[in-house]
């Protein structure tokens, strides 16, 4: 399985002195160059001819640092490609894009447009707890505690799986289920605030350094590669100090244009 990384921080953010204009960018993760996991970054980290081979969006909730490249997706494809997009998520989050995003008023239908018959993308109700297949890989959307209906994912291809956290406060459902598989080679986790910020992490429902070591421990797999991501791009420096002072050999930090391979 080939994880490629686009976006992998809680917001955007250039910094001085580098040449690209965004170093820090949203979310967003291509799995086999046809699986879109959340939509914070895409068309923008993306050609066109690299879009035009997704064919799955899976959304792990409705915030905007998680689906806000959708709308460019579909302006650039449409007319340009003959498959439908599968764009998948809870029902409450679907809804949610029909509602805010997609409502002929910040934008066009595009789950009807161009044409009612074969719009360019097509919902897919994710069922919490229960697998859903998307060509070869295999995802399992575990609902966790964040301050709007969210999920984390576990993604199987057969051979490796993984867990992501998605954006979460301290969790358990998830962390059982990633633990009783026997394939598992690497867990993400949301670290989005530095630990003397826990208070607003608690209240936002996200984690700090600390927190994400006490979530990873419910893994009892302490050599588990681990991924520390979504920090937010301002608290970067600090978080990555912290994050350094725990105890986990195993922990580095994801970021963007990493490609890992499972
Ligand atoms: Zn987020
Ligand atoms: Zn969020």
């Amino acid at each position: 399985m080939k994880i490629r990384i686009l976006g992998c921080h809680g917001s955007d953010l250039s910094q001085p002195g580098k040449t690209s204009s965004v170093v820090f960018r949203s979310m967003g993760f291509v799995i086999n160059d046809a699986l879109l996991l959340d939509a914070g970054t895409a068309a923008s980290g993306l050609t066109l001819e690299e879009q035009q081979r997704i064919r799955y969006v899976v959304l792990s909730h409705l915030h905007l640092d998680h689906i806000k490249e959708l709308p460019a997706l579909a302006v650039n494809l449409g007319g340009l490609i003959d498959h439908q997009i599968v764009v998948a998520g809870l029902q409450s989050i679907l809804n949610g894009l029909k509602a805010h995003i997609f409502n002929n008023i910040v934008l066009p239908d595009f789950f009807v447009l161009p044409t009612p018959r074969r719009p360019i993308f097509r919902e897919l109700a994710l069922e919490p707890h229960r697998p859903h297949m998307f060509g070869e890989l295999k995802i399992t959307a575990i609902p966790v505690d964040h301050s709007v209906p969210s999920v984390g994912f576990i993604v199987e291809d057969g051979q490796s799986s993984w867990v992501l956290s998605g954006d979460t406060y301290a969790t358990e459902a998830l962390w059982v289920r990633a633990a009783a598989l026997s394939n598992l080679k690497m867990a993400c986790i949301e670290t989005s605030f530095p630990d003397e910020m826990t208070e607003l992490a608690q209240t936002s429902k996200h984690l700090t350094p600390r927190l994400l070591a006490r979530e990873f421990d419910k893994l009892k797999n302490p050599h588990l590669p681990l991924y520390a991501y979504h920090l937010k791009p301002a608290f970067r420096e600090r978080i990555i100090d912290q994050l350094a002072a725990l105890d986990l050999p195993t922990l580095d930090v994801l970021h963007e244009g990493q490609v890992i391979t499972l």
